[in-house]
């Protein structure tokens, strides 16, 4: 019998099944850190969900492509529902958004336009919307239209009919004026990547922050009431994240001299006895997890232990611990519709 980590239930030994610490759709290395006092059912939680959104549906999932990880043809979108953002730069389609898509014939992801509306007035300003936030004519004046004056309405991705019966619905009786624009075929436009570092990701930080502690010091420790809180928020949701989410201000290099590629982890004991874990990803972004709450800590053993995963030699190595401060702080959304990082 075993406890798994994560739901802390007592279940026989062919309930649990490896747990690689660095999910791996972000790499196979040689000598990953594996742990087994992870549950079958939490695993596949945790696969279905989090490590899942964190592949294909953020900066550090797309970096997956950027570093030749993965094909831009092996991409999978989360499509429409993706909270990883692309907006379009200087063309027709400036200030509008879209999302990352597969491309099966080039080595970069391709992108896909959301359904939305560009209302331009006066001639050359465009104001997008999204087509679940196309606002009532009535209320054009909140977004800074004047709706007695002429609006040229462009249409993205959406079939004219559905188009013209949505406005139609939201008070816009004169229709005689409006384009129809279909997706930038395969032009090349200049791109904006806009991250959402949200619930999701810090969960899946927290997750993977846990498991590095479990595997260089034990699942017993991570088994103890201190890491309730962060258990919970990990595994359900539960209470408040307890990350903080900066730029990346580690540099690694090689003993050759040359900057190396991939992702690190750390756990320390602070001088407040409580273990605080870095967390990074293609040396992306650092979630700083606070692991443990004081008032449920007991006794803190010392931990010191940082691993750096080099993603072109595919090796594992100790790391010296690196300090928590530096690195300039994110703005994060605790719901996807605020934060920006622009790579
Ligand atoms: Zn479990």
């Amino acid at each position: 019998m075993r406890v798994c980590i994560y739901c802390l239930e007592k279940k026989p030994d062919e309930a649990f099944n490896a747990d690689h610490v660095i999910p791996q759709a972000f790499g196979k290395f040689e000598g990953n850190l594996v742990l087994d006092c992870v549950c079958t059912d939490c695993n596949h939680y945790f696969g279905g969900t989090l490590d899942l959104k964190l592949a294909r549906d953020s900066i550090e999932g797309i970096d997956r492509i950027w570093t030749g990880m993965k094909s831009a043809s092996e991409f999978k979108s989360l499509g429409s529902k993706s909270t990883t953002r692309v907006r379009f730069k200087p063309g027709s389609v400036y200030g509008a958004e879209g999302y990352p898509a597969p491309n099966a014939t080039g080595p970069d992801l391709r992108v896909m336009a959301f359904p939305q509306m560009g209302f331009e007035q006066p001639p050359g300003t465009m104001h997008w919307f999204r087509r679940e936030e196309i606002p009532e004519k009535a209320r054009l004046s909140e977004h800074g239209l004047d709706p007695k004056k002429e609006v040229f309405i462009h249409v993205r991705e959406m079939a004219a009919d559905d188009a013209r019966q949505l406005l139609l619905s939201k008070g816009y009786d004169k229709l005689a004026d409006f384009a129809v624009y279909g997706p930038p075929a395969e032009e090349t436009i200049e791109t904006l990547m806009v991250g959402i570092i949200g619930e999701p990701e810090k969960r899946a930080a927290t997750r993977i922050a846990m498991g590095y502690l479990a595997a260089v010091a034990g699942a017993a420790l991570v088994r103890t009431a201190s890491f309730d809180e962060v258990r919970k928020f990990a595994r359900h949701g539960l209470g408040s994240s307890r990350v903080h989410v900066s730029e990346n201000p580690l540099a690694i290099t090689r003993p050759d001299g040359s900057s190396a590629r991939g992702h690190y982890l750390v756990a320390a004991t602070q001088p407040s006895g409580l273990v605080v874990a870095q967390v990074s990803l293609f040396q992306r972004i650092r979630y700083v997890v606070h692991l443990m709450s004081a008032s449920l800590a007991t006794a803190t053993p010392m931990i010191s232990q940082a691993h750096f995963f080099d993603v072109d030699t595919r090796k594992v190595a100790p790391l010296s611990v690196p300090p928590l401060v530096g690195g300039k702080a994110l703005k994060v959304a605790e719901r996807p519709d605020a934060s920006e990082r622009t790579p």
